[in-house]
């Protein structure tokens, strides 16, 4: 058995394992205690049954012997003895051949002593046989008494459950008096007990796993069509809709399975229909840029026209001809941006690998014209070992354009650090500032698109930078996550998997995090 099957486990995943479980204990319980109760009044009535027989047996006994003693006249000791051993003989060999009891007599008893003298017994019994409270109530008290004891024969270490009567007999002629009691065996009713309890225990375990049986069965029938809805239900969340749950009846199973259906039915339903919205959307917003372009096209080749000739125009005119060039160069920008984004949201857009050496691409940031004009150092961490990784090197590129780009404009910072680093599963590069920084809820939004932290949105692109370069990342498999804190900085964390490895947990933490 694997451990997948481990009782544990079972327990915590199969509602029907916990049924069969739950009903076997709770039967065992039930059918315990009945046994239990049967057993005792078994046991009871069995008890009773045998002591009233013995004590009217026994009281027979006791009065034919009064009636003996009574007729005797022997007032010598010896004498005397001599018919009290009689008696008892006399008593053990009537009735039946199979003597039912055993007798004892004792005595002459003396009041407040404990043990009388044996002086006669049919079986020498041990005298822990009687009972001592039996022998007190016999000495102390005329009338028949009795108690359950267990009969053991001197010289022998076993016992057998018995009731014992016992009666005080008077010699008239000497004043004496003598202790008689009657031993009968209960190993009769002992044996019909042990045949009872065996009987009840084996139907007992019979019955529970009868019970368990009847309980495994009703649960499969509950719980097989759960199975499936579940399983079904894990089809759905791994996309697949088109899995119907079979409906037989009209029980409550088959209820089930038709709102199930129906659930599927009308998810499917609603997905198409944002799938074709989102699918309209997508093609809206791609067939409005490249309608935009060719029109676009025009207002540039007619503003460079304009832009050239600006020497010519008044002041005013020329500083609108600059500004028309400037806003159709950021014009051109967001469509190419807008481009770019409906190829990704219609899953267009396709990866080109290499063996890219992220140390290069580090070092590349020092010659990057927005930095050189910006005169800031950089300083670069781990860039001397090649850091080599599968990936699209136009894609990340572009990335690191946007990342060191973005600190330059917003960051107002003095330096650039750009680390490298690598581990099994993946490789990092990372573009930290140390300008104004971002709050918490900025570094949130960040990736939204044509979000910007400055409202008045007076500096700065067009809000899709970000969101292409994390868009560029996932396409790699990748992450690109930011930290941040105001007035300390911002880094950037671009991480590209290794073939086969995984982007957790990333080969470099920033420090800000
Ligand atoms: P844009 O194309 O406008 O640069 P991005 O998506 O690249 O848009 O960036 C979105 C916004 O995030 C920016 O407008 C800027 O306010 C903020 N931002 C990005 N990088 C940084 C940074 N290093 N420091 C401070 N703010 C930043």
């Amino acid at each position: 058995m694997s451990a997948t099957r481990s009782p544990a486990r079972l327990w915590r995943r199969s509602l029907q394992f916990r049924v069969v479980v739950g009903t076997l204990v709770l039967s065992a319980i039930v059918i315990g205690l009945t046994g239990w109760a049967l057993v005792r009044s078994v046991a009871d009535g069995l008890a009773e049954g045998r002591r009233d027989v013995a004590v009217s047996e026994a009281r027979a006994g006791f009065e034919a012997a009064q009636a003996q003693l009574d007729a005797a006249v022997e007032t010598q000791d010896g004498a005397q003895s001599q018919t009290l051993a009689e008696m008892v003989d006399d008593l053990s060999t009537t009735g039946s051949e199979t003597r039912p009891y055993d007798l004892v007599l004792e005595g002459p008893l003396v009041s407040g002593a404990g043990v009388a003298a044996p002086v006669r017994s049919s079986v020498a019994f041990d005298e822990s046989t009687v009972p001592a409270s039996l022998r007190a109530s016999v000495r102390d008290d005329g009338g028949v008494f009795w108690s359950y004891s267990r009969a053991r024969p001197l010289g022998t270490d076993e016992s057998a459950p018995a009731v014992v009567v016992g009666g005080r007999l008077d010699v008239p002629s000497t004043g004496d008096a003598y202790a008689l009691y009657y031993v009968f065996s209960m190993a009769e009713q002992q044996s019909t007990l042990d045949l009872v309890l065996r009987a009840l225990l084996l139907g007992g375990m019979a019955m529970v796993l009868l019970v368990a049986g009847v309980a495994w069965i009703v649960s499969r029938q509950v719980v097989n069509p759960v199975r499936l809805a579940r399983r079904i239900a894990e089809r759905y969340a791994a996309g697949n809709l088109e899995q119907r749950m079979h409906v037989r009846g009209e029980d409550d199973i088959a209820r089930l399975s038709t709102s199930f259906n129906q659930m599927a039915a009308s998810l499917q339903s609603q997905i198409r229909r944002l799938e074709n919205l989102s699918r309209l959307q997508q093609r809206f917003v791609s067939d409005v840029s490249h309608e935009l372009r060719t029109p676009l096209t025009t207002v540039r080749m007619a503003g460079e026209v304009l832009h050239r000739s600006r020497d010519r125009f008044d002041p005013a005119t020329a500083r609108a001809a600059e500004l028309l060039t400037a806003e159709i160069e950021r014009f051109e920008e967001l469509l190419s941006d807008l481009l770019d984004l409906s190829r990704f949201d219609a899953g267009a857009a396709q990866l080109e690998l290499d063996a890219v050496d992220l140390s290069q691409v580090a070092r590349d940031v020092v010659q990057d014209p927005v930095v050189r004009v910006a005169g800031l150092p950089v300083e670069l961490e781990g860039a001397d070992v090649p850091v080599v990784v599968d990936a699209d090197i136009r894609r990340v590129d572009r990335i690191m354009r946007n990342l060191v780009a973005n600190a330059v404009k917003y960051s107002r910072t003095d330096r650039l650090l750009v680390r490298v680093a690598e581990n099994e599963g993946c490789a990092s590069i990372a573009v930290r500032d140390f300008g104004i920084g971002l709050r918490g809820d900025e570094t949130q939004r960040v990736f939204d698109r044509f979000w910007r932290a400055d409202p008045a949105r007076t500096q700065g692109g067009t809000g899709l930078g970000l969101p292409i370069s994390r868009e560029d990342a996932a396409l790699h498999g990748g992450t690109l996550r930011v930290w941040s804190r105001p007035a300390e900085g911002t880094e950037f964390v671009l991480t590209l998997p290794r073939a086969g490895g995984s982007v957790h947990p990333p080969a470099i933490v920033s420090e800000l995090a």
